[in-house]
């Protein structure tokens, strides 16, 4: 693959003029690959759209490495929102704001809102300071599919399509960013992530409120997403799992942590149990699993705390349910 570049300071150089003269370029950041764009430019944008067969209603997230980047695309910045980017940015945390009318449309789906972060990478920070622009950037994956967290999944999955590809390793969080607004005088969390909501609700002392998925509000929320071509399961109960593999010749459990003797092919989100590693290893499961063609993925349920939240919400979505 031609265009698969490790990210080396000249290289990010490059990967900067790339974008901009309008091209598109897959980068990593702390949570998963993304895949970028000059987010003033319509056509490259437009391409963002077209590579990933993203539908138009689904906005993208602004990346920017200064708060003066942050101010070119957004109107306005709530105090409270203030508040959790001066403690989180860098960092998993997207808010949702007023955008600013400068910004084209199609960068924020025809919404009057645009979702802004400052990721924690130093590639990512590179690239955007060097760019000198604010880069629109969703996930390096076709719609729908599973977000990468290496360089090698973005290529075998969009390949030649992308102008380059900037090659870091693993993305170190391995699930997307928590996404948040405020609305009506509540703060909404419009996407649990990397960011946990235990965190934020510390430091604004107050409750987070959760949105129902089908509020227009969270585009792109859809209730398929995220999935495999394996078909993914929840397993309330060992007897289902004994019944799956009775019913399909490739089943592979994935527990949340060690556990011995059990039967089949077995794989650990974490060896000790831990939230954090089971968020990072979660998308190169689904991929590896993928690759070899199992015909299920069984999962046991992690707990729904701290980012036990984003992973059983990207579950229930791999899993369509
Ligand atoms: P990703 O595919 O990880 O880049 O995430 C993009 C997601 O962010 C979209 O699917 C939306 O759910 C959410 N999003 C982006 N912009 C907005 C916005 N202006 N208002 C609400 N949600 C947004
Ligand atoms: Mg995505």
């Amino acid at each position: 693959m031609i265009n698969l570049i490790p990210a080396t300071p000249e290289n990010v150089k490059k990967a900067a003029k790339v974008i901009r003269r309008g091209g598109i370029v897959a980068f990593p950041t702390e949570t998963v690959y993304g895949l970028g764009a000059n987010a003033f430019d319509e056509r490259a944008v437009g391409r963002i759209y077209e590579v990933k067969r993203r539908p138009s209603f689904d906005p993208l997230i602004v990346h920017v490495a200064t708060h003066e980047q942050l101010e070119r695309v957004a109107l306005t910045i709530p105090p409270e929102l203030k508040k959790l980017t001066d403690a989180f940015w860098p960092g998993p945390l997207t808010v949702v704001v007023p955008k600013n009318p400068q910004l084209p449309a199609i960068t924020t789906a025809g919404l009057e809102t645009v979702a802004v972060r400052m990721p924690d990478h130093p590639v990512a920070l590179f690239l955007i300071q060097e760019a000198n622009l604010p880069i629109a950037a969703p996930s390096a994956n076709p719609f729908g599919y599973v977000s990468p967290t290496t360089a090698r999944q973005v290529a075998e999955t969009l390949g030649d399509a992308v102008d380059l590809i900037l090659d870091a390793g693993s993305t170190p969080i391995g699930v997307e960013s928590t996404i948040v607004t405020l609305r009506n005088d509540k703060i909404l969390l419009l996407r649990p992530g990397g960011l946990s909501v235990e965190e934020i609700e510390r430091v604004l002392g107050r409750k987070v409120e959760e949105l129902k998925s089908e509020d227009p509000l969270a585009p792109g929320m859809l209730k398929r997403h995220y999935s495999p071509k394996s078909r993914v399961v929840i397993l309330e109960s060992w007897e289902k799992y004994y019944r799956l593999r009775a019913l399909y010749r490739r089943v592979l459990l994935v527990l949340p942590k060690r556990m011995c003797g059990v039967e089949g092919d077995v794989i650990f989100l974490s060896e000790r149990g831990d939230l954090r590693e089971m968020a990072s290893n979660l998308f190169r499961i689904l991929y590896a699993a993928d690759r070899k063609r199992y015909e299920v993925i069984a999962f046991f349920p992690v707990p729904e705390r701290g980012l036990g939240k984003a992973i059983m919400n990207r579950l229930r979505k791999a899993a369509g349910i």
